[in-house]
């Protein structure tokens, strides 16, 4: 008979990549842990309708990539195994950004890259091999359930795949119902107070098969900067196919057709991304996305948090895609989760809104790096537009000139991508053998700057 664990059970709203890290976390403490996911969980790498970004390139972030493999032992392996590619990040990187090619570097960095749906199949199978974690199917969270006098969650009420309501008791509710985020739509009247940035991203993507004869990358991403509105990637994707994303930033539309597709391609500005998709099959018709904003929801500023209730992924915080951040977001909200469960449960406390404040306030601190990365880079868009604090402006100028930096040295180029990865803290770009490259580095504008090959670490 298994153990009794500390707390009863748990209830994790939405099974995307948020619920499934939530309650693989959570079933080291709770005899039982039940997933409600109002759509079918495919152990087949299949586009799901809730999860339209599935048809847009996706990356898995190092960090996330490690925490994945934390939780879910041998999980890259099995992702290899299926098809996804290891991608050497010095190297088989062919990054245009700034007006130059990112300089290569030496490391052991190996990245993965692979469709969001085969991310999302090799997650369900994995979660479904815990004999205490229950996935309910088709079945819809419709409200939480409070307790006013304490103040606390004390479950939610569902909607079954038979379409009858039920009520689930749990002693802590997670919700990971994304964007169109369950808490958000109960509490409307608390006003909860939110940062934004609103960046208006388009993606359109279109699947291509690889070529016989392929270039001299497995990764190309383009992307020049503010003020220019366009960036386009190529990544690998398991079944030797590329997927070829456009983004826009601050409200260019997407391309719709394939002409239009060609001509964005096109005039990016350098023609990698244009010759390689003209001499690739095309696997698909383009697909198209809006992203409105960058926002963050600010629970750890109420006086008062709803006990037993905590709030994960895009709920939470939602990140322009283009820095390919999300599931890595997942990952670390996740593992603070851990984290302060286990505190909490040496005590042997319920889950009092005292935990829940803990949880939102540590959840914003570590999502800090990738919300100030992303909104940094964004809010060169609004320059005319916002009078930015001078702090802000001080990082945009520094930024800027470590990009450029970037272009020609090897150890500056490395230790950005170690920070776009979540593996080392912004403040690694300042350190003084980082600051004394950027500070020294001749050139301060992309304007007349040649395009030339990426350095290496022996140039
Ligand atoms: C175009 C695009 C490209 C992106 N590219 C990347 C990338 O390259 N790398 C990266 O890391 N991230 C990327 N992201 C972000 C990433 O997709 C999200 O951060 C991630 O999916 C968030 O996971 P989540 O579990 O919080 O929410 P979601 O993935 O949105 O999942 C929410 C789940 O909740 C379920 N649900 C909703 N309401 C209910 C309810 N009432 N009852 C039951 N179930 C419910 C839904 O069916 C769904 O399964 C991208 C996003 C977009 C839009």
């Amino acid at each position: 008979m298994a153990q009794r664990k500390q707390y009863d059970q748990a209830i994790v709203i939405g099974g995307s990549v948020g619920g499934i890290f939530a309650a693989r976390v959570l079933a080291d403490f709770f005899d039982r842990v039940t997933i409600v996911e109002s759509e079918h969980l495919s152990s087949d790498a299949k586009q799901r309708k809730n999860i339209p970004q599935g048809n847009h390139a996706h990356t898995l972030l190092i960090r996330g990539g490690r925490l994945i493999n934390q939780y879910f032992p041998g999980t890259i392996d099995r992702l290899v195994a299926a098809g996804a590619v290891p991608v050497d990040m010095g190297h088989d990187i062919r990054w245009h950004h700034f007006g130059g090619w990112k300089a290569h570097w030496d490391d052991d960095m190996i990245g993965t890259f692979l469709s969001r749906p085969l991310v999302e199949s090799e997650l369900a199978s994995a979660i479904k091999r815990f004999p205490n974690i229950e996935i309910r199917e088709q079945t819809k969270a419709e409200s939480l359930i409070v307790n006013e006098g304490e103040n606390r969650v004390q479950g939610i009420r569902i909607q079954n795949k038979n379409g009858e309501c039920e009520e689930i008791r749990g002693d802590l509710v997670i919700d990971t119902t994304g964007h169109n985020s369950l808490t958000l739509q109960q509490l409307k009247s608390e006003n909860i107070p939110f940062d934004e940035v609103p960046i208006k991203v388009s993606y359109a993507s279109r699947i291509y098969r690889q070529p016989t004869s392929l270039p001299p990358w497995k990764v190309l991403m383009i992307a020049q900067g503010a003020p220019s509105k366009r960036a386009g990637v190529i990544f690998p994707l398991e079944g030797g196919r590329w997927i070829a994303t456009l983004g826009a930033y601050a409200g260019e539309a997407p391309p719709k057709t394939h002409d239009e597709f060609m001509a964005v391609a096109r005039a990016l500005p350098v023609p990698d991304l244009y010759r390689a998709i003209s001499e690739a099959e095309p696997m698909s018709d383009v697909t198209t996305y809006r992203f409105p904003r960058d926002i963050r929801h600010r629970y750890d500023k109420l006086k008062n948090p709803l006990g037993g209730l905590v709030v994960l992924g895009d709920a939470l915080c939602r990140l322009n895609p283009l820095y390919g951040q999300g599931m890595a977001a997942v990952a670390v909200e996740s593992d603070l989760l851990r984290e302060l469960v286990q505190k909490w449960s040496k005590t042997g406390e319920a889950f009092s809104p005292a935990f829940s404040r803990k949880y939102f306030k540590q959840a914003i601190k570590r999502t800090s790096p990738a919300w100030q990365g992303a909104t940094l880079e964004d809010l060169r868009f609004f320059k005319d537009e916002v009078d930015l604090p001078l702090s802000t402006r001080i990082q945009q100028w520094y930024t800027r000139r470590m990009h450029l930096a970037a272009i020609d040295s090897p150890e500056v180029s490395k230790t950005f991508y170690r920070v776009a990865n979540l593996l080392d803290p912004p403040t690694d770009l300042f350190k003084p053998s980082i600051a004394a490259r950027v500070l020294t580095h001749g050139s301060a504008t992309t304007e007349g700057l040649e395009i030339r090959e990426p350095a290496t670490s022996a140039s």
